[in-house]
């Protein structure tokens, strides 16, 4: 029977499948899975909370077997991690359709969830999870270092230098926070309540130090604050208690904000409730514990609305906890924003998004060539240079080498297609693949998230990712995935992802460039209907067709 194992994707350019395409598909799975970048392996759950890469280990051997023997004009279909069926296609189709965790939305709840979780039936794919996309921690930098930006920008000056920035989670998504705040020069102090997470992210170099306890943490923030020194320290404990008690002692702090699994009840750890007793108590009651998780929520979001009222800048970062924290009661839960509609719109406008791409060879030599590639040619792009410069030097790769960046429409295109040009003439010792987040500028509907306070009230609106799906398949995307409930939770977002392979050939030339215009132009024709001036003068200037607007 198969049963847990410790999964690494193969690197070189020997195939264990027919063709890149399949063996890309392979490869990232496996990637997904990698001690060094999934959270919990064993479980095959790659990162935020439960996000799986496959439902069971038999369903992995068998997507493994199906992706080893795929032909070039087939397709695997995967229900919610489970290889389902294979169908004959044709080559510009995609090898991998994949749908994550949907319910029909009167049944759209963690509870029905849940129990049909428990039948064998489906699984969480969260985002890039079921989409074998994950990067490891990486992936968010870029996002959370560019929010951390504009927040300098909006409220201190350009720089966080001189600020105290707190926030909890230490996990695949929020270990990013500590690394995103000393970037932007700034202090930070991050609790989590597993130790684990703390040092892992010691040993992954994005955060710096541990502090001994509050008290610790505190000077340790102050002292480096008034040096005007970039700092993040690690503190363990649990955020329901620990911000009521700092807000309580009037903790010098400027900036707030949180990314514990708030979306998930079952993955946040409720006060009086040991760390060690976490699994089996939420196993054994999940009902009870849902309950304690939200009241503990409502506490720790109670502080942060506290924090605000006393001047700090507070924001959500896209875990829900507001949304947790009202059904606990708590009335004024929705009194800060999220950060989306606060930071990150204007960009979306432009098509802009957490571009990425992974190096299949496994040379780190292969990302640091496409990083000189991308100086090349977007040379005026100034926060791009300072970016990948700053990665170069500071991030640690998990897993297969990676970079991500944020690009937009008419920009994702010309580097797809640099790209192939440099596996193709040798330059590159394998093919790279090419994907993105669910969290883009045209690919998700999530009211609490990305689409907050849209315009035009669209927020709830879910055709958008649906189209976004349909049309990276119909221009070739390698595999295309349509997912529920990632980043915010059951009932409350539905997102689509895609990667493309570059594998050097002239077809896939071609299908980089259809998807990699098609796939952000989604974004601003998303914006366009709502109403943006910025979508409106992209779509203009860059010649973005909206039948509504011709004529
Ligand atoms: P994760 O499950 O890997 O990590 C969550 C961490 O929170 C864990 O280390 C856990 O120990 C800690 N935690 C749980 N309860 C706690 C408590 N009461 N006090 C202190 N720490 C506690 O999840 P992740 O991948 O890091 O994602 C975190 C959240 O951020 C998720 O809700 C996810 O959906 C969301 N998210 C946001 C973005 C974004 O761009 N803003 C992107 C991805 C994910």
């Amino acid at each position: 029977m198969s049963g847990p194992r410790p999964v690494r994707a193969a690197r070189g350019t020997e195939l264990s499948t027919l063709g890149w395409q399949q063996e890309a598909a392979l490869r990232m799975l496996q990637n997904n899975l990698d001690p060094e970048v999934a959270e919990h392996p064993d479980k095959l759950v790659v990162y935020g909370g439960t996000g799986k890469a496959a439902r069971d280990w038999r369903s992995y051997d068998a997507m493994v077997r199906t992706l080893q023997t795929l032909k070039q004009d087939e397709t695997m279909l995967v229900q919610s991690g489970r290889p389902v069926g294979v169908m004959q296609t044709h080559e510009w189709a995609p090898r991998v359709l994949l749908a994550n965790s949907n319910l029909v939305g009167d049944w759209a709840n963690w509870e029905e969830f849940r129990r049909l979780e428990n039948l064998g039936l489906t699984m969480y794919g969260q985002m890039t999870a079921g989409s074998w996309i994950y990067i490891g921690t990486q992936g968010i930098l870029q996002g959370t270092y560019e929010t951390f930006a504009a927040v300098a920008a909006k409220k201190f000056g350009g720089t966080l230098a001189g600020t105290i920035t707190l926030t909890a989670g230490l996990g695949g998504m929020g270990g990013a926070q500590p690394l995103a705040v000393t970037m932007n020069d700034g202090v930070a102090i991050c609790i989590d309540v597993d130790p684990r997470a703390i040092d892992r992210r010691i040993e992954h170099r994005y955060l710096d130090v541990k502090a001994d306890n509050l008290r610790h943490a505190l000077q340790l923030a102050v002292e480096a604050r008034d040096a005007r020194k970039p700092l993040s320290i690690g503190l363990l404990g649990n955020a329901a208690e620990l911000l009521p008690q700092m807000l309580a002692e009037g903790a010098p702090i400027d900036i707030v904000t949180d990314q514990t699994s708030a979306h998930d009840p079952l993955a946040y750890l409720p006060v009086g409730v040991d760390f060690d007793d976490m699994a089996s108590y939420a196993a054994k009651d999940p009902a009870g514990f849902t309950t304690r998780a939200r009241e503990s929520m409502a506490k720790h979001v109670e502080a942060m609305v506290g924090f605000m009222d006393a001047g700090a800048e507070v924001f959500d970062y896209g875990n829900s906890i507001r949304g947790e924290a009202q059904l606990a009661g708590y009335d004024r839960a929705f009194a800060f924003p999220g950060f989306v509609p606060a930071y990150i719109r204007p960009l979306f406008c432009e098509g802009k998004g957490p571009f990425r791409w992974a190096a299949l060879s496994g040379e780190a030599s292969d990302i640091h060539k496409t990083d000189k590639a991308m100086l090349e040619l977007f040379p005026e792009n100034e926060s791009l240079h300072r970016w990948i410069k700053m990665a170069g030097e500071r991030v640690h790769f998990q897993g297969l080498p990676a970079r991500i960046c944020w690009l937009g429409y008419g920009e994702r295109d010309k580097a797809g297609e640099r790209f192939n040009e440099m596996v193709a003439d040798g330059t590159l010792a394998a093919p790279l693949v090419i994907g993105r987040d669910h969290l883009d500028c045209g690919s998700v509907a999530s009211p609490y998230r990305e689409t907050e306070a849209m315009l035009d009230g669209s927020d709830a609106i879910a055709d958008w990712p649906l189209l976004n799906a349909m049309v990276n398949v119909a221009s070739g995307a390698s595999w295309v995935s349509i997912h529920h409930g990632g980043g915010v939770g059951m009932g409350r977002s539905i997102h689509a992802g895609q990667v493309t392979v570059a594998d050097g050939t002239a077809l896939a030339g071609e299908k980089i460039r259809r998807v990699l215009t098609n796939d952000p132009g989604m974004g601003v024709i998303r914006h366009v209907d709502a109403g943006y001036d910025i979508a409106e003068s992209v779509a203009d200037e860059r010649g973005v067709r909206v039948p509504m607007r011709e004529g």
